[in-house]
Formats: C-alpha cells, sequence, structure tokens
C-alpha cells in the first residue's frame, strides 16, 4: 500500500484537491476531523490531555475547544507537548485505517507535514499552492472570519516557496477545471508509481 500525503497552507484547497481525489476513488484520510475525533473519543489521549493542560480541557466530557486553543495559542512548548499526545494517535489510528483499505494508493490530508519533519513518513508528498492573499479571501468567506483571524492562524505555516523544495508533487489550485485536470494526471502517475510497490 502506498501512502500519499496531501498538505498545503489554509485556503490553498487542500481539501477541495483530496475530494477530486475521493471521486476517482482514493481513500482519503482527514487528519484534522480525525484529531478531533480522537481527542473526544479516545480515553487515553483524553487523559494525556487533561494530565497537561487541566480538567478544563473537557467539559461534561466534551472537547473544550477554546479553552485549549487559548492554552495553546501562546504557548509553543505546550503546543508541542500536546503534538507529542495527538500526532502519534492519528499516525496509529491512520496506519490501521490503511490497512484495511484495498486501493492501489492512500491519501493523508494533513495541514502540517514539512513542518513537523513528516516527509519520510509518506512514500509521496502533494503540496497544494496558491498566491496568500486568494487563500485569506477563501478562508474569509468559508468560515466568515477577519482576516486577522486567518493570519494568525497561517502563523505556524511554513511558506510556500519552502514547501516546495520538500514536496514530490505540486498542484497550483487558481482555476477549478485546471486543478481537476491536474489531479487526473497525478491520479495516473501515482497509480504508476504505486504498481511498482
Ligand atoms: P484548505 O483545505 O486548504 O483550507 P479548502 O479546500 O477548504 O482549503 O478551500 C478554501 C475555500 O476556497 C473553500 O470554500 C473552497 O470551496 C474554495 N476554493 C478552493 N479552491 C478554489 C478554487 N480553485 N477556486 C475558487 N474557490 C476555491
Amino acid at each position: 500500500m502506498m501512502i500519499v500525503g496531501l498538505t498545503g497552507g489554509i485556503g490553498s484547497g487542500k481539501s477541495t484537491v483530496a475530494k477530486m481525489f475521493e471521486e476517482l476513488g482514493v481513500p482519503v484520510y482527514d487528519s484534522d476531523k480525525e484529531a478531533k475525533q480522537l481527542m473526544a473519543t479516545s480515553i487515553k489521549v483524553k487523559e494525556s490531555i487533561i494530565e497537561l493542560l487541566g480538567a478544563a480541557s473537557y467539559v461534561d466530557g466534551t472537547l473544550n475547544r477554546p479553552y485549549i486553543a487559548g492554552k495553546v495559542f501562546t504557548d509553543p512548548i505546550l503546543l508541542e507537548k500536546l503534538n507529542k499526545i495527538v500526532h502519534p494517535a492519528i499516525r496509529s489510528h491512520f496506519l490501521e485505517w490503511a490497512k484495511a483499505q484495498t486501493t492501489p494508493y492512500v491519501i493523508q490530508e494533513t495541514a502540517l507535514i514539512f513542518e513537523n519533519d513528516a516527509q519520510d513518513k509518506y512514500d509521496s508528498t502533494i503540496l497544494v499552492t496558491a498566491p496568500l492573499t486568494l487563500r485569506l479571501q477563501r478562508v474569509m468567506e468559508r468560515d466568515k472570519v477577519e482576516k486577522k483571524a486567518v493570519v494568525d492562524r497561517t502563523k505556524n505555516q511554513m511558506e510556500d516557496g519552502e514547501k516546495l523544495k520538500h514536496a514530490d508533487y505540486h498542484i497550483e489550485n487558481l482555476d477549478l477545471a485546471k486543478t481537476e485536470a491536474a489531479v487526473k494526471v497525478l491520479h495516473l502517475k501515482l497509480l504508476a508509481k504505486a504498481s511498482k510497490f
């Protein structure tokens, strides 16, 4: 089973590209969604988070996201400790999920790959890019938020120029029809590569 990592800055269109691969029959693991799920349901993860950030991390058993975000947003060391709890849990959950798939390759969609120096966990990586101004506009519209809130969320992300040095494949997502065509071409390349695994 070949494992492909799909990443890109906020608003680049990762999820849009992920959906296009799904439509071609490729199973996609949404790390962000699964992390939320694991933080809500895994007893081991829950206990570790409470130990790190306090009992207020959960209210009536439900993840208190604003509290957790407030705690780790301004404290990189705490964020790193939280990641050390969540990332390994996601990794093993993803590997189990991948094992259950029967396609030549699967995709893990993850906001941060190169930032976490995690590229070696993938057989191939795809980077989705778009100019920052366009990304900000898209997210302001998608999430109905102010520009500053989006800019804040880009702060832990590497510049595209830097990410491009590491990525195996690059999709520039400007025009949707062109992106869709690029996804189809890349899918064929990945199928050819996966056949050698
Ligand atoms: P990401 O997952 O990278 O944060 P999304 O795929 O959610 O980005 O895209 C951000 C927003 O921009 C979404 O509302 C999406 O529908 C829109 N979008 C994505 N790609 C394009 C595009 N090529 N043209 C116009 N809108 C787009």
